[in-house]
């Protein structure tokens, strides 16, 4: 999400004359987009601010805006507390950015912005283009959350729930394909809460949205992350069926195999409704596949609760999840529970990545001589090699002197590893035939 936002915050600068540059000794205005997901985010934007008080020591000093999730988390006293930042921006005030750089340069006043406008943001924002031209684009389409996790500051930071209009996405839809992007990327903390109400009274939930963007012909690929399994209903599991530009993948964090855990979390569906939804949705969509998020050590948890999460690894096949050991955030619930021990928690951790590695390792395995059809996105710097992920979001590489850049063909995998896919042409690229 950050990183829709950071084009968008682009999008709102370029009518007053910014463009993008890749050396930050350039810079006349410096924008610090921040992540407050991961442990000890806000030391991270101190130190970096650091460096960037290094770089311009003997130098102007540059515009510095905070934005993102620190930014509204800590607000007032990021001022009080750095100088160098001359203003804080919150992920739902970023549409004011243009107002807030003149404000600054005018009165050379720190500028403090962090209220929960969703709704705002969202109306300014429908009037900017979106330039971006990647093949492969992020649409923010919902933000916030209601579910009050015990271990997540989301809540506090991007607010409750809000879903955009529909007919607004399905214009910056068009723009992203206008622009070249043949795969688009549905994005909210909880995409799939999304519901949205025209003024006819007409409501339309993600599977309506998906059934829209499934049509526009220029588009060959739909993704949506991330999802709640508390919101996967049976209109959405019906889209996986009819929606053949619904990738079928699906990042379904489930945090914890055991019930007892899911319940201290707050997560508000069990392991028995999880099996559920997985099953549904294989049912409706047979080569799907799952991902996932784990937190390794919550308070409470036992072997006996960690042998559980072990055992939904094994049933369901994950592939590709992300896995951390759990660390409290300031100010939530869980943040006042007693930690389990690190050490048993860290040795978890190696034994569910090992688990989790070795099922990759063999999903991998199973594509060596066989083909998958790829969405090139980008020639890899100065090689003769091009990136692409195929419906799995695996990513493929390949060697081409042609350029591949927004093709979609079908690979022949020849070799895999951590990281990825290699393989060769075999095809070229699709067209339509009707007979
Ligand atoms: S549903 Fe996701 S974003 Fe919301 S509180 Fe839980 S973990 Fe955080």
């Amino acid at each position: 999400m950050n990183e829709y936002d950071s084009n968008r915050i682009l999008d709102l600068v370029k009518p007053m004359g910014y463009v993008v540059t890749d050396n930050s000794l350039d810079a006349d205005c410096y924008v610090l987009n921040t992540c407050h997901i991961r442990e000890k985010a806000t030391d991270k934007v101190y130190h970096d601010i650091g460096r960037l008080k290094k770089v311009f020591r003997n130098k102007k000093k540059p515009m510095l805006l905070v934005t993102g999730c620190v930014a509204q988390a800590e607000n007032e006293e990021m001022l009080n507390r750095e100088k160098y930042i001359d203003g804080v921006v919150g992920p739902q005030s970023y549409y004011q950015i243009p107002g807030i750089i003149k404000n600054i340069e005018n009165n050379k006043n720190k500028v403090n912005c962090t209220e929960f406008e969703a709704i705002e943001k969202f109306d300014s924002l429908n009037l900017v283009r979106n330039t971006n031209s990647k093949v492969s684009s992020f649409l923010t389409i919902q933000e916030g959350c209601d579910k009050f996790c015990h271990f997540c500051v989301v809540p506090y930071t991007r607010g409750p729930e809000h879903s955009r209009s529909l007919d607004e996405i399905i214009i910056e839809a068009k723009q992203l394909i206008d622009n070249g992007s043949k795969e688009i990327t549905l994005l909210g903390q909880n995409v799939n809460a999304y519901e949205y109400k025209n003024k006819a009274g007409i409501k339309f939930r993600l599977a309506d949205l998906i059934i829209k963007l499934n049509e526009l012909k220029d588009l060959k690929r739909i993704r949506y992350t991330t999802s709640h399994p508390n919101d996967v209903t049976e209109d959405l599991i019906a889209a996986h069926r009819s929606c053949e530009k619904l990738m079928p993948i699906l990042h379904l964090p489930v945090q914890s195999g055991s019930s007892k855990i899911l319940n201290t979390m707050n997560r508000k569906h069990n392991i028995l409704k999880y099996h559920k939804i997985v099953n549904d949705l294989r049912i409706a969509k047979p080569d799907i596949k799952f991902s996932s998020d784990f937190i390794i050590g919550y308070p409470g948890e036992t072997e006996d609760d960690f042998n559980q999460t072990i055992n939904l690894i094994e049933k369901v096949q994950f592939i590709n999840s992300y896995s951390f050991v759990y660390s409290s955030r300031p100010g939530t619930p869980a943040s006042k529970l007693d930690n389990v021990n690190q050490e048993i928690a860290k040795k978890r951790l190696i034994k569910l990545q090992t688990v989790l590695e070795k099922n990759n390792s063999n999903y991998k395995e199973g594509f060596i001589d066989k083909s998958t059809e790829v969405l090139f996105e980008n020639k890899l710097d100065k090689q003769n090699k091009y990136f692409g992920r195929d419906k799995f979001l695996n990513a493929v590489i390949v060697q081409s002197s042609k350029d591949l850049t927004g093709k979609i063909l079908d690979i022949k995998i020849n070799a895999f590893n951590h990281n990825g896919l290699f393989g060769t042409i075999l095809s070229n690229e699709k067209r339509n035939f009707a007979a």
